[in-house]
């Protein structure tokens, strides 16, 4: 029978973890589906790996993996993934925002020969004008960049164990988990489901964290930005030469162009767009130092298999 491995990356979330695991168990007891269910704490503060650690040593389908501090979701889901031994893997928010039932929807479509079942967003949940039309920017940006609606996307998926084996094989450290599910291409599909409020606990997002996330997942995934250098410098030159033409029309007919707030101006324009291009270039060079290091992604600290410690 086949098995389904439930990846749960949590970071404080110890008012949540006791309670997704006993609603996941109800249910899929409850649907027959034979499971697993793969915590990663990403190095909490709070009492969570606590609460994982006893759930794992009474339930021989609870495999825990405990970080040695924080490293971020996405390294959560890849751990996660790399400990997952199921027929399909899903993976999904530890704080009930992603509805179970439509776990059950991704498995039955799995079921049906789809490898690849996304979670797609109806609602963006409570958000700020300012955080939608940010997110509508960062999305539309990476929808460009792989080539599929990324609009709606969340991290909410199911993916066959031929695509998990895929994108564990990326040796990339900077994953974006969401996008790379869908630029490994297979057969998918997508679910609708609704992003349910969260009960306790709150989101680890702030807005710096949401800004840098997003600059480090366009970089990640498109050099689109080093294009926006090449056109500066395209409409520059373009500028420069009308203004060129202009002055020396000017001059030759008697009128000569007023010499200093001209050229202070253009001085000031070049200069910003000159350091703008810089900055845009060093930020990748600063990504492709921190992948030629080859860091691992996370660092595991202990492992526990359903009752056994590692
Ligand atoms: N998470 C994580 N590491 C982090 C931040 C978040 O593993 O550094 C987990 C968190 O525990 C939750 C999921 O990622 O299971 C989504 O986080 P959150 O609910 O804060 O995000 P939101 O739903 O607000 O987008
Ligand atoms: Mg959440």
């Amino acid at each position: 029978m086949s098995r389904l491995s439930v990846v749960l990356p949590a970071y404080n979330e110890e008012l949540m973890t006791a309670k997704v695991c006993r609603t996941l168990k109800e249910i899929l007891d409850h649907e027959g589906i034979s499971y697993e269910l793969v915590l990663v704490d990403d190095g909490s503060s709070d009492g969570t790996w606590n609460q994982i650690e006893q759930i794992s040593e009474q339930d021989p389908n609870v495999t825990a993996v405990h970080f040695s501090r924080n490293f971020g979701k996405e390294a959560a889901i890849v751990a996660g993934l790399a400990q997952a031994s199921g027929d399909a893997v899903a993976v999904m928010d530890c704080d009930l925002q992603h509805p179970p039932e439509t776990l059950v929807k991704m498995f039955r479509l799995w079921e049906q020969g789809y490898e690849v079942v996304e979670g797609i967003k109806t609602n963006r949940g409570k958000e700020s004008l300012l955080h939608r039309k940010s997110a509508g920017f960062f999305y539309g940006i990476m929808s460009r960049a792989t080539g599929f609606d990324m609009q709606n996307a969340s991290d909410f998926k199911l993916l066959d164990r031929k695509a998990v084996e895929s994108v564990l094989s990326m040796p990339e450290r900077s994953m974006f988990f969401r996008a790379t599910s869908s630029w490994i291409g297979y057969r998918s599909t997508s679910v609708l489901f609704e992003v349910q409020e969260r009960e306790a606990g709150e989101s680890k997002w702030s807005a710096r964290s949401l800004i840098s996330y997003a600059f480090r997942n366009i970089v990640a995934f498109t050099t689109l930005p080093l294009q926006f250098v090449t056109a500066g410098a395209v409409g520059c030159f373009i500028c420069s030469l009308i203004l060129l033409v202009y002055s020396l029309v000017r001059y030759f007919t008697g009128h000569a162009v007023e010499g200093y707030t001209t050229l202070l101006i253009v001085l000031l324009f070049i200069g910003s767009a000159v350091m703008m291009s810089l900055g845009i270039i060093g930020y990748y060079i600063a990504r492709i130092y921190e992948e030629v290091k080859k860091r691992p992604r996370y660092i595991v600290s202990k492992i526990i298999h359903g009752g056994k410690k590692k």
